[in-house]
C-alpha cells in the first residue's frame, strides 16, 4: 500500500479576532516550520483570511476559507466568492462542514454546487461528511455516508484536488471521540466506496481525515490507523501548543 502524507488541519470556526488570528497564525508557522513530512493547514474566518494568508505566505502552512458561495458574484448579501478567496491568498476551502449543514441548512445539493464551483476556480477543498448521533444509533451511518459521498464524487472531477473529512457529528465539539476502531472502520468503508466508483489508484491516494474532538492525548492512536490520513481539528486548533503538538505527533509518525 502506498504511504499517504498526513494532513493536519485546524478549523478556527467563528473564533479569534484579527489580532488573535495573526498571533496564532504566526505561532503555527513558526512551530511547524521544521515538519517536512506532513501538511499543515489553518482555516481562519473570512475577516482574517488576508492577514493569515500573508503570515503563511513564505511557509508551507496552507490556508483555507471555511465556506464559499457557489455563484461567481452578484446579489448574495453577506456571501463570499471563490475569486475573493483566491485574491485573499488562500488556496483551500472547507466545504459541507456539519455546522453549515445543520445550522445553515446546507443540503447535499448545495455542498455539491459549492464543491464544483470551488474546483472550477482552481481552489482545493476539504469536504466534510458525517452521520448524526440518531443515525448512528439507528445503525444507518454507512447509508448516510454513502449518500453524502455520492454527491461529492459526482461533483468532483479531479479527486486529487480534494480531501475528505469524516466527522461524526456526535463527536464534534463534544469531547466524545469515535474510537480508533470506529473511525478506521468508517474510513475503510469510505475508501472502498471510492475504489468502487473511481478505481484503486484514486482511492489509495485520496486523503481521508478524521474530525471530532481530536486532541493531543488521542491524536497518536487515531493517526496510527491505516486509513486515517490526518485530522480536521476544531477546539484544539485554537491553541498553538495543542495544534502544533498534534502536528508534531503526525510528523513523528510519518518518520516511522
Ligand atoms: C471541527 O470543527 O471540524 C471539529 C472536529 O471540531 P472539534 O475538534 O472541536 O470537535
Amino acid at each position: 500500500m502506498m504511504k499517504r502524507e498526513l494532513f493536519i488541519a485546524g478549523n478556527w470556526k467563528m473564533n479569534l479576532n484579527l489580532k488573535d488570528s495573526l498571533q496564532l497564525a504566526g505561532a503555527v508557522v513558526k512551530g511547524t516550520s521544521k515538519f517536512d513530512n506532513i501538511k499543515v493547514l489553518i482555516s481562519p474566518t473570512f475577516i482574517s483570511l488576508v492577514i493569515v494568508s500573508h503570515a503563511a505566505e513564505d511557509s508551507s502552512v496552507l490556508v483555507a476559507a471555511q465556506d464559499c458561495h457557489f455563484e461567481a458574484s452578484g446579489a448574495f448579501t453577506g456571501e463570499i466568492s471563490a475569486d475573493m478567496i483566491k485574491s485573499a491568498g488562500a488556496d483551500w476551502v472547507i466545504i459541507g462542514h456539519s455546522e453549515r449543514r445543520k445550522l445553515f441548512g446546507e443540503n447535499d445539493e448545495a455542498v455539491a454546487k459549492k464543491l464544483k464551483n470551488v474546483l472550477q476556480n482552481g481552489l482545493k477543498a476539504i469536504v466534510c461528511i458525517g452521520e448524526s448521533l440518531e443515525e448512528r444509533e439507528a445503525g444507518i451511518q454507512n447509508d448516510v455516508i454513502r449518500k453524502q459521498l455520492d454527491y461529492i464524487l459526482e461533483a468532483a472531477d479531479d479527486l486529487s484536488k480534494i480531501v475528505i473529512a469524516y466527522e461524526p457529528v456526535w463527536a464534534i465539539g463534544t469531547g466524545k471521540t469515535a474510537t480508533p476502531e470506529q473511525a478506521e472502520e468508517m474510513h475503510k468503508y469510505i475508501r472502498d466506496l471510492i475504489k468502487k466508483s473511481s478505481g484503486e489508484e484514486k482511492a489509495e491516494s485520496i486523503l481521508i481525515l478524521y474530525g471530532g474532538s481530536v486532541s493531543l492525548p488521542n491524536a497518536k492512536e487515531l493517526l496510527s490507523s491505516p486509513n486515517i490520513d490526518g485530522a480536521l481539528i476544531g477546539g484544539a486548533s485554537l491553541k498553538a501548543d495543542s495544534f502544533i503538538g498534534i502536528a508534531e505527533v503526525a510528523e513523528e509518525l510519518s518518520k516511522e
